[in-house]
């Protein structure tokens, strides 16, 4: 299997080269040169199996001779054996027709754990094979950042620096942030918004020299290997409500666009996937554009679901270059419209083939916090703002008979002021992240500047 650029003038990489060079060298995104399918007597032997297992059969093909079946069925178990529950992603039936799928049992809370715990045992494997250290850069609005240094702290062969928007995530973001304690963690708070952090990130990698003298890698959710692990609770949560024989809708809580993006590629292999539902806050450049067909920036404002607080949503470049026949000549016009001048626009055969697969919907402030009020009240459930927001564009989009599951993306403690103000109920963390509020901080602060920052990851490298 190889991976190709989403932009079209980069050499195809195998799924090991892939998952450590990150963004493609023409500054695209890496995707499979062909989506490997599974059968509907595949999709229906996942019934009652385990989620590892389901997970080997879904990931299998894409990982091609990077590791051994009994070498990845070992990194799959390690993976998710920190998780709380059995089932890894349960899902809960929340109202006619509607259901969550929890994804928030990993050790830092939401579903970027299911990721970045497999990218860790991925990493760490290949490099301890080659015999080398890298640097992994992520930017965040908070939850990537937190799952990425749960993933790699203490690891042997790699510096973990972590970008995050200064005073923009919430507290307990934060000091899942800061306060692990292992010298190859570095968090550092840039004054800046998510964008400015992700634009630093990208320009660092398009300096080469910098790039290959810190051996620059990167998590973010445009590392393929991410997408790949997000693709596996698309089948179980389908097959737990009945799929393949029945099609099942999916509205999923949006910003990068990562998670969604898998659920297209488990359509792409086989899962009937009737509508795949884009759920913004009010910062839904995503929503305007699928109404409009312009993709046009306005601004980012804070919101109670912070981990969706962007405007420049990366993969939806993926989502672009099939919308475009693959075209990578094609999407990276579109990208250089994006940069400069703020917008592209997107043509109506296009947006035809987007519309064919997203549905897509809004919920502001005041409707995010009545919806977990709401929530509570028809369910028992209490859910996170980022959760809310889906629930409420879920309602808005359902069909009759077509199941419909929205991804709980993270747990309610992690975001508990907005949660109080809704319910009354303080969420409480679980037991074993009890005294996060204890914990010691160790954080480094730096100006909205490329040029500090790199200067910062080089001395804080260990060599
Ligand atoms: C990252 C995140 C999202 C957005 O996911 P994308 O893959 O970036 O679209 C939604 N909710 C939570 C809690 C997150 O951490």
């Amino acid at each position: 299997m190889k991976y190709i650029s989403t932009r079209g003038r980069s050499q195809p990489l195998s799924f090991e080269d892939t998952m450590l060079t990150g963004l493609a060298p023409d500054g695209g995104l890496y995707v499979p040169e062909a989506v490997p399918t599974l059968s509907a007597a595949d999709i229906s032997a996942m019934e009652g199996q385990s989620y590892e297992e389901v997970a080997f059969r879904v990931m299998r093909p894409f990982v091609g001779e990077t590791f051994t079946d009994e070498e990845f069925r070992t990194l799959i178990a390690s993976a998710y054996a920190g998780f709380e529950h059995v089932s890894r992603a349960p899902i809960k039936q929340v109202g006619d027709g509607q259901w969550i799928c929890e994804l928030f049992h990993g050790p830092t809370l939401a579903f970027k754990d299911f990721a970045m715990q497999l990218i860790g045992q991925m990493f760490q494997h290949v490099l301890t094979r080659r015999g080398e250290r890298i640097t992994i850069v992520g930017a965040t609005s908070g939850d990537t950042g937190s799952a990425a240094i749960e993933a790699f702290k203490g690891l042997d062969n790699v510096d973990v620096c972590i970008l995050f928007p200064h005073g923009r995530v919430s507290e307990v973001q934060r000091r899942q942030m800061t306060t692990p304690s292992d010298t190859n963690v570095h968090a550092m708070a840039v004054d800046g918004t998510f964008d400015d952090c992700q634009r630093h990130l990208k320009d660092m990698f398009a300096d080469h020299a910098f790039r290959d003298e810190v051996r620059l890698a990167a998590v973010n959710s445009i590392n393929w290997a991410r997408v790949m692990a997000q693709v596996v609770y698309y089948f179980t949560s389908a097959v737990a409500v009945g799929a393949p024989v029945r099609r099942v809708s999916f509205c999923v809580p949006t910003g990068n666009f990562g998670d969604i993006f898998a659920g297209f590629i488990a359509k792409e292999m086989g899962l009937p996937i009737d509508r795949l539902v884009i759920a913004t806050n009010q910062n839904d450049i995503l929503h305007r554009c699928l109404e409009t067909g312009a993709y046009t920036k306005a601004g980012v404002r804070p919101s109670i679901s912070p981990s969706m607080d962007i405007e420049v949503s990366s993969n939806f470049e993926r989502a672009l270059f099939w919308a475009h026949g693959r075209d990578g000549d094609a999407v990276a016009g579109l990208m250089a419209d994006l940069n400069e001048t703020g917008e592209f626009g997107i043509s109506d055969n296009a947006m035809a083939h987007l519309r064919s697969h997203y549905d897509s919907g809004m919920a502001d402030e005041a409707t995010t916090k009545a919806t977990i009020t709401r929530t509570l009240a028809q369910s028992g459930e209490v859910v996170c703002p980022h959760t809310a927001v889906g629930l409420h564009v879920a309602g808005q989009c359902a069909k009759q008979d077509t199941p419909m599951i929205t991804l709980a993306t993270a747990h309610p403690a992690k975001f508990p002021a907005a949660v109080e103000e809704a319910t009354g109920l303080h969420p409480a963390l679980p037991k074993r992240m009890a005294d996060l509020y204890d914990r010691s901080e160790r954080v480094t602060r730096i100006s909205n500047d490329l040029g500090e920052l790199k200067h910062i990851i080089r001395e804080k490298r260990i060599l």
